[in-house]
């Protein structure tokens, strides 16, 4: 089949005037009958690379998806556009499956997302052999690997479709980029001769900053008020009990705030994340459990009150920002105490030496990037092994480069004290002794009479946790599992003997000035009339996804509200060139748009 067919959907119906990307050649492989595997970042655009095939090809498309909770705005997103598509799944009557499954077998429908276990059911699979099938998405297919964080055992048993249908096109899309998730999803997916597409992991429209913690609630407020009055967001906490207390504190100060976490009852979260997508402005405070496949593309800012457990785990939590491609930010706060936390985790964790290496490894990696002087999107790239020619200017060290000052000595005392108090204690011990504190610890152990006692007095106590935590990331402390006894490590000596020296970050609390100032904005590319005329088409779409209980983005997307706004189109005609806005969508709202800014 030829490319153009595929490119004329991409116009009519989704309202795109290109593909991105390799969207055109992983769609090329797919209609010509051959299997794919798409790495791709949130955001990239992969799911019109299973749907246009799907829409082209003879037969239904059958996509696998774990996230039941979503299947409902991704359908009535596809049905807004003209697509005949349809989900299956158990919230849904014995009616409506039988209506569904009708439609299957007629083929007379062009996708249908089921999550695995209704797919591998025999009586599904039966109806499968009746019915003409387009293709095989596996999204989300990193839930094959156990490696991953979202493992789902259903999903390894997904290898029956490959044996049962060797000769319908597949393709397996995750934006989980380790190598070892990759080899799994191959592997279990019997994905061997696919094509493979990898794209660049960078995200160009995400600013990252990461600053030490103070008071970090008070940080993420500040931030939130001068940055994000208005927008949706979401606030990663550790804990459930610190996603419980950050989320009342966010109402108790004027904001709408959600928790979201595996504790709570079904029902809440169901809640809770329906109103975080439906509603505007929304700001939810979850753990890690809250974010997979939320596909909301106009999530305005990731704050982490916490430290995320790796690099993978930052790049995909972060990554929920700025799906549409519009700026967002990304914002992370930690301290000492996360360095520690976390050190102690990975001792700690469950498994064998192989993998408490690795997670070690990971940390590091993950301490590293946080504390680096130089472009962050440069270190966070080179961990997915791609290299970013320049600084990203994107970028909290691009935009204000971080002061440092010769830690040499600072740091010198600091090791000497964990030497000559034996390696036993942890770091508030430390700084006592630096700092000349007489504490009950101190003269039992007779503390006040080493020679470190009182030599630390330049700097205040804050002020060596903030060193310390930069040895600790560093790998010039360790910290023992049981209670956070700091102990020397090797590359301590040359540092003590005096062999080498060390330079120090100077932390900033506050955000960067020049990051205010260079506060992205959507607003602030648009004149007073496009501004006013935005408003307006945000108005009149929530009365039209009220109308239809859809989320506003799925009527249209705040790009292609900016994209009308700005071209201020007359005709019907020009109204159709506007980015994500296809033929059904011009029929429904054209005229009624047309008026709206005439
Ligand atoms: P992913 O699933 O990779 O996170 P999506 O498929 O949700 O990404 O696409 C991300 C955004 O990019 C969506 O808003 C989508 O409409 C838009 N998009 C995808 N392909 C194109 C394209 N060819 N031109 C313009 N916008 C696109
Ligand atoms: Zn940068």
């Amino acid at each position: 089949m030829n490319i153009n067919t595929a490119k004329s959907v991409l116009q009519n119906t989704f309202g795109y005037a290109d593909f991105r990307h390799q969207q055109s050649n992983i769609i090329n492989e797919l209609i010509n009958g051959a299997d794919v595997f798409t790495l791709m970042p949130t955001g990239g655009g992969k799911s019109l690379c299973y749907q246009i095939p799907a829409i082209v090809l003879q037969g239904v498309g059958i996509v696998v998806s774990p996230l039941i909770a979503l299947m409902k705005d991704q359908v009535d997103a596809l049905k807004l556009q003209g697509v005949k598509a349809e989900f299956l799944n158990s919230s849904q009557n014995y009616e409506e499956q039988r209506r569904v499954e009708q439609l299957i077998v007629s083929g007379n429908i062009d996708l249908v997302y089921v999550a695995p276990e209704r797919l591998l059911s025999d009586y599904f699979l039966s109806l499968l052999d009746q019915a003409p099938i387009a293709l095989f998405a596996f999204d989300e297919a990193h839930c094959v690997s156990q490696w991953g964080h979202d493992f789902r055992p259903e999903y390894q048993q997904l290898s029956i479709i490959s044996s049962r249908y060797p000769n319908t096109p597949k393709i397996a899309l995750t934006a989980t980029a380790d190598l070892k998730t990759r080899e799994e999803i191959v592997q279990v997916l019997n994905l061997a001769n696919a094509k493979i597409f990898v794209h660049s992991f960078d995200r160009a429209n995400i600013q990252y900053r990461i600053s030490e913690h103070k008071n970090s609630k008070e940080q993420l407020l500040r931030f939130i008020n001068s940055e994000h009055q208005n927008d949706a967001g979401i606030v990663y906490c550790l804990s459930r009990k610190s996603v419980e207390t950050t989320a009342q504190w966010l109402c108790e100060q004027g904001k709408t705030a959600l928790p979201y976490h595996a504790g709570l009852a079904t029902e809440i979260k169901d809640n809770n994340q329906q109103r975080f997508l439906r509603e505007n402005g929304i700001i939810i405070v979850a753990t890690i459990a809250f974010g997979m496949g939320i596909d909301k593309p106009d999530v305005r800012f990731v704050a982490h009150l916490n430290l995320p457990k790796s690099i993978e785990a930052y790049y995909q939590e972060t990554g929920r920002a700025g799906r549409d491609g519009l700026p967002a930010n990304t914002w992370l706060a930690y301290g000492m105490q996360d360095v520690i936390k976390l050190k102690q985790m990975a001792s700690q964790s469950d498994g064998n030496e192989q993998f408490k290496f690795i997670t070690q490894r990971k940390i590091d990696a993950l301490l590293g990037y946080c504390e680096v002087s130089s472009c962050r999107r440069q270190v966070l790239l080179n961990y997915f092994g791609e290299t970013l020619a320049e600084p990203c200017g994107n970028c909290d060290n691009c935009l204000t480069p971080p002061t440092t000052w010769d830690g040499t000595s600072a740091a010198q005392k600091a090791l000497s004290t964990v030497y000559r108090t034996g390696q036993r204690f942890g770091v508030g011990h430390q700084i006592d002794v630096l700092t000349g504190k007489v504490t009950p610890k101190i003269t039992s152990f007779k503390h006040d009479q080493l020679s470190t006692f009182n030599i630390g007095n330049e700097l205040k106590a804050m002020q060596w946790q903030t060193v310390f935590r930069q040895l600790i990331s560093m790998g010039f402390l360790a910290v023992e599992m049981d209670y956070g006894v700091l102990k020397l490590t090797e590359k301590a000596r040359p540092l003590l003997k005096g062999e080498c020296s060390i330079e120090l970050k100077v932390q900033k609390y506050k955000n960067t000035k020049s990051a205010q100032n260079k506060k992205q904005s959507i607003e602030n590319d648009l004149t007073t009339s496009e501004l006013a005329s935005f408003d307006k088409l945000k108005q009149q779409r929530a009365l039209w996804a009220k109308e239809r209980n859809v989320p506003a983005y799925v009527v249209f997307h705040d790009a292609t509200l900016i994209d009308i706004a700005r071209t201020a189109p007359k005709t019907l005609s020009q109204l159709l060139a506007v980015n994500g806005l296809g033929k059904t969508k011009l029929e429904l709202y054209g005229d009624k748009i047309i008026a709206l800014l005439s």
